[in-house]
């Protein structure tokens, strides 16, 4: 189901430009920013500084996976306390 290369959620907002394949428009403001010089250095950080910069609430109504873990501690405390142990004894005459 996972393709090869992790598509990053920063395209809800950009889409890559038409005319320049280095570029990628933001989807709010139309504004083209740059993904880096050549091909190998495309990120996406650019991106991110704009969306935080000018759309930062855009990003926050993104990301609603707020998850909050509680954890449980379960002490169990093993009350084992050792039993005497009753031993008869038995006074044997054996002479
Ligand atoms: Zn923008």
């Amino acid at each position: 189901m996972s393709t090869s290369k992790h598509k990053s959620t920063i395209w809800s907002h950009f889409e890559i430009s038409t005319l320049d394949n280095s570029k990628a428009t933001c989807l709010y403001c139309k504004e083209n920013v740059s993904r880096g010089t050549t091909s190998k250095s495309y990120n996406t950080s650019n991106l991110w500084i704009h969306m935080k910069r000018h759309h930062n609430s855009e990003l926050d109504t993104a990301s609603t996976s707020k998850t909050t873990t509680q954890k449980t501690k379960r002490d169990e405390e093993g009350g084992l306390q050792p039993q005497p142990k009753k031993t008869n004894n038995f006074v044997r005459d054996n002479r």
